[in-house]
């Protein structure tokens, strides 16, 4: 084939006007955004700790982890790489469906020393979807029955049964026609209005679980295979759930046989403080687990799905029957055993719980400095600001279009040195967990130059 002898030269070798010529004419696809969006974004060109430059030199901290997921910034630690190259030279890959290595022994080990309770992990696909599409099914094969109940505003990822299980505006692209998921509210005020005005705490929890339960009754409990839900609703902007409530669901799983699915695809290994979300709920104890991201700190794509040692032994004389090519990829779990093995070593989870003060009080000095921001949650290095118009409000839904405002906001952001994701009207924070205190706050100092861009762009007077 006739292609350019450009291709010939080593990566990293392209000029800045080679790359632009080359986007120009071969149009392709960012996927959350139009594809437009491919000649607007920064070339980045390499990482450093939590840092990223681009192609002019631009230097920006990464206040997002990319899609929460970096966890480890951008400087990978050497053993990841060594691990990696290690299993790459002596055997990259065996098909996991049928096949067994030492690394996938070994990492399976170490998952169950990690997991609480009597969790181990069955399956390592890919992606969080894919952890999600193995938890679904395992629910469905163990307990015979077909429905799975979720939550509006979550996501699971963008496969059929875990886009169909998302709660969001992702689901309406495509997924939402896969009959068997049914969705529930939690008891978090900012959608549905639980126990009417002026409810208390427990009263909403209470008023949740009232209707969680009547809707089960409604489905059939004798149909309903699981309740999966996010232990820290994450792209749903940071959504801890009231005393009460995750314990109230474990309860309804237990009477009604249900399973309890949690998601800690975004929050697991450390994001909030803990090593999993829902430890944070004293006494709740999940079914099945499924996680991504952070197992890799997002230096190769491996994702997990763990479940109890009931659940494993119901599949000891059965297949789960789900797989993928690229389960248990040799170098996928080289890279993140190794993830695993520096997170425990370098003790990153008492890290985050040292920062996490200190980053609640920024998200607190911001939220009082600007006037554009409603409210704000957070928890580990995991927080949220909602931003509201001049009459207080916030959009009930994710899904409306950005006020203008946003736009000069996120080229603010740029401008001051951050990269990061954006849904209006959530400023999400989740810096890479390795960060240290200096650089924390001087990623607050960056933060707050750009929210008073959107001070002053909503009409608020900023008083900076
Ligand atoms: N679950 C949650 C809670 C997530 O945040 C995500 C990704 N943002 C997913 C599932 C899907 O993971 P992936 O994109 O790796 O398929």
């Amino acid at each position: 084939p006739a292609v350019d002898p450009a291709h010939f030269q080593p990566l990293g070798t392209w000029t800045s006007e080679q790359l632009h010529q080359s986007r120009a004419e071969h149009p392709f696809m960012m996927t959350w955004v139009p594809g437009q969006a491919r000649h607007n974004v920064p070339n980045m060109t390499h990482g450093e700790g939590v840092y990223l430059y681009d192609e002019e030199g631009h230097q920006y901290l990464d206040w997002t982890s990319q899609a929460v997921c970096a966890n480890l910034g951008h400087s990978v630690p050497k053993s990841l790489v060594e691990a990696a190259a290690y299993q790459m030279t002596q055997l990259p890959f065996t098909y996991g469906g049928i096949g067994m290595t030492e690394v996938r022994t070994r990492m399976n080990q170490l998952m169950a020393e990690i997991l609480p309770g009597n969790l181990r992990a069955a399956v390592f696909p890919s992606s969080g979807a894919e952890a999600n599409e193995a938890g679904i099914l395992m629910a469905r094969r163990f307990t015979g029955r077909q429905k799975i109940i979720s939550w509006y505003r979550s996501y699971h990822g963008a496969t059929a049964a875990a886009g169909a299980a998302t709660g969001d505006f992702r689901r309406w692209y495509g997924s939402d026609n896969n009959p068997g998921f049914v969705k529930a509210f939690n008891p978090f005020p900012l959608f549905f209005n639980h126990g009417g005005n002026g409810a208390t705490e427990e009263e909403r929890v209470q008023s949740a679980l009232n209707m969680l339960e009547e809707q089960i009754l409604n489905e059939g409990p004798e149909n309903v295979a699981s309740i999966l839900m996010e232990s820290i609703v994450g792209a749903g902007g940071c959504l801890i759930m009231p005393t009460g409530y995750m314990q109230g669901i474990r309860a309804i799983c237990d009477k009604y046989g249900i399973l309890m699915h949690v998601d800690e695809v975004m929050v697991g290994f450390g994001r909030t403080g803990k090593l999993f979300g829902f430890q944070h709920y004293d006494g709740v104890m999940p079914d099945i687990v499924s996680a991504a991201k952070g197992i890799s700190g997002a230096a190769i794509p491996l994702s997990m799905t763990a479940c109890s040692e009931e659940i494993m032994n119901f599949f000891e004389d059965k297949p789960l029957g789900w797989g993928s090519t690229y389960q248990a990829h040799p170098v996928a779990l080289a890279t993140a055993y190794e993830a695993v093995k520096f997170l425990i070593q370098n003790d990153i989870v008492g890290h985050v719980q040292h920062l996490a003060p200190i980053f609640a009080a920024n998200m607190q000095r911001l939220a009082d400095q600007h006037p554009c921001i409603k409210q704000y949650r957070a928890i580990g290095l995991f927080g949220c600001f909602d931003v509201q118009d001049l009459t207080g409000a916030i959009p009930k839904l994710q899904h409306e279009p950005a006020h203008d405002a946003f736009h000069k906001y996120k080229e603010a952001y740029h401008k001051a040195g951050l990269v990061g994701l954006h849904r209006y009207p959530h400023v999400h924070c989740a810096p890479p967990l390795v960060i240290t205190e200096d650089e924390l706050l001087d990623g607050f100092d960056r933060l707050s130059t750009a929210l008073a861009v959107l001070d002053d762009a909503l009409g608020f007077h900023s008083p900076e």
